[in-house]
């Protein structure tokens, strides 16, 4: 039985309609006057953090505290700016899926392992009323590693709940091959969901428990059994 539940957010709650990706873009060309900095990054399933230091690596900048904290300081402004005027969607079946989780005989904890950094996740799910959904998380700011923040929501999960749950009662559900061997790395349940740009034969190509075309195709109760 599935005690804490595991949520990426981009492409897999939501899509933002790529506001995450020119947030990131336009900060370059501000902070930085590298207006094509961010253009040949792969942001897929990433950490916000690794995103920022590849940029840096790239453009030979200074890799330091400060100046992550600086480009994250815009970033959450021109999202959260960006985001005002268009939102973006909540994906097929998620506000439903969630739902059903809580009516289970046993609700699992409701959680989110992001590589967005905290902020960021957030603005993002206030945009659509989600965020009250979540009671912890592990975020891109946490760790640069999508496998240690695993951990990291893992055990902010065994916080809440007064006990460790064993890897069989947690379940990772996300949209890229990324999430699935993120999930795999602390021996979860895996739940691939085709929402983000992957399909469900190349997500399948990675092994998750479950692969379907969105959160619609299947049920709390088969997923957390
Ligand atoms: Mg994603």
């Amino acid at each position: 039985m599935v005690r804490l539940v595991l949520f990426d957010i981009d492409g897999t709650l939501i899509r933002t309609g790529g506001a995450g990706t020119a947030s990131f873009g336009r900060m370059a060309d501000l902070l930085f006057q590298k207006p094509e900095g961010m253009d040949r990054i792969d942001f897929h399933g990433r950490t916000d953090t690794s995103i920022v230091r590849e940029f840096f690596r790239n453009e030979g900048l200074p890799d330091q505290h400060w100046n992550i904290h600086h480009c994250f300081d815009a970033y959450v402004f021109l999202l959260d700016h960006r985001l005002s005027m268009n939102a973006g969607e909540v994906l097929p079946g998620v506000r439903q899926f969630i739902a059903s989780l809580r009516v289970l005989p046993e609700p699992p904890l409701i959680a989110l392992l992001t590589g967005n950094i905290r902020l960021g996740a957030e603005i993002k799910l206030r945009a659509h009323d989600l965020w009250d959904e979540f009671t912890t998380g592990a975020f891109g700011d946490d760790h640069e590693s999508r496998n240690q923040l695993a951990r990291i929501a893992w055990d902010r999960g065994t916080q809440l709940l007064g006990e460790r749950p064993s890897p069989n009662e947690i379940l990772v559900i996300g949209d890229t091959p990324l999430d699935i061997a993120c999930g795999g790395s602390i021996q979860a349940r895996t739940l691939a969901v085709a929402t983000g740009g992957f399909s469900v034969t190349e997500l399948n190509s990675h092994d998750p428990t479950w692969a379907v075309p969105d959160l619609t195709q299947i049920s709390a109760t088969e997923v957390c059994a």
